[in-house]
């Protein structure tokens, strides 16, 4: 396994932007994955996984980790009966694809969301009524300590949350499906992405959405555009002009750009509606939301 260094994260994040990786390994086997955890243990360096990088913003000053991107065997997709086995890099494109052709459906709702199957089961991530709970059985997760799987209860998946935390990775996971009609699983996602298409940005860069539905009768994007957020630009980052809750490169943005932004949106959410929104999307390295 090759040991890069200093390799630019705006390759690896779908906003496109991001520092360099102190370190950068794209590990192909368990064995692989368990070497890469213990040689960043050893170092005492954060480990961090990027999946798509469809819900990160790295630092620009870069992140002081071992940043691991899953291929290969653990990028693999397989289906055993009504099961569906993918390595955490799976991307749900691949996974949705196999799925379909084979008759499988469950999976449907993760067709607008672009990312793989670690991330999926990390942010729980759902979208049009379904998530990762609804259908993952167990996930396989490596720590430097060795490999362990988890069930589904053990993964405690809520609204975009789980209990995987820092130097955790999913290695592989379970899905359980169910026969469906070929016909009805692909009307199902043409009409989900049709939605998804007239609703939110999905020609342009972004990490998807920038803030949790706080609880209040408004979710985040109609509260920020409440706030005449909508189109409102810090340097490169835009908050988009289509869906307040997600935020644009709008031509040479800087992670600061996105952050400074987010730091508004929050302010002007606090000050309007009293609600402290929280963020969805993941940080990583120094990256501080603070006034
Ligand atoms: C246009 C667009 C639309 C989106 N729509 C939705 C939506 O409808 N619903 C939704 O929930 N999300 C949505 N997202 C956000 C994003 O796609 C999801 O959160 C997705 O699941 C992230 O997957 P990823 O593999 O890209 O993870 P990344 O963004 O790379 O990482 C996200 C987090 O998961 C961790 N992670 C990634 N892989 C692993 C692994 N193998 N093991 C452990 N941790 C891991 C990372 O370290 C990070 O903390 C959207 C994003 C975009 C750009």
């Amino acid at each position: 396994m090759k040991l890069e260094e200093g390799v630019p994260l705006a390759r690896l994040t779908t906003l496109g932007t991001g520092g360099p990786a102190r370190y950068f390994a794209r590990p192909d086997s368990l064995g692989d994955l368990e070497r890469a955890l213990r040689f960043a243990r050893e170092r005492d360096l954060p480990v961090a996984v990027v999946g798509l990088g469809s819900n990160v913003l790295a630092a620009d000053e870069g992140v002081d980790a071992l940043v691991l991107k899953l291929g290969g065997e653990l990028a693999a997709v397989e289906l055993r009966g009504e099961l569906l086995v993918a390595g955490g890099g799976a991307t749900n494109a691949v996974c949705l694809h196999r799925a379909r052709s084979a008759g499988l459906g469950g999976f449907e709702f993760a067709s607008a969301i672009p990312g793989t199957i670690g991330g999926g089961v990390r942010m729980n991530a759902g979208a049009y009524g379904g998530d990762w709970s609804g259908i993952v059985e167990r996930a396989l997760v490596a720590t430097a300590d060795g490999v362990g799987w988890l069930a589904r209860e053990e993964l405690r998946l809520s609204y975009r949350s789980s209990a995987i935390g820092a130097g955790q990775v999913v290695a592989r996971a379970e899905h359980r499906l169910r026969r469906k009609p070929v016909e009805e699983i692909k009307a199902t996602i043409a009409a989900l992405q049709a939605q998804r298409k007239g609703a939110q940005p999905t020609n342009k860069r972004t990490f998807g959405s920038v803030f949790k539905n706080p609880e209040h009768e408004l979710g985040a994007g109609r509260m920020l555009e409440a706030c005449g957020l909508k189109g409102y630009r810090i340097g490169g980052a835009q908050i988009s002009p289509k869906h307040a809750n997600f935020i644009e490169n709008a031509g040479g943005a800087r992670s600061a750009d996105a952050v400074a932004l987010m730091v508004e949106a929050r302010r002007r959410a606090r000050e309007q509606f009293g609600v402290e929104l929280e963020h969805e999307v993941h940080l990583l390295g120094r990256l501080e939301l603070t006034e």
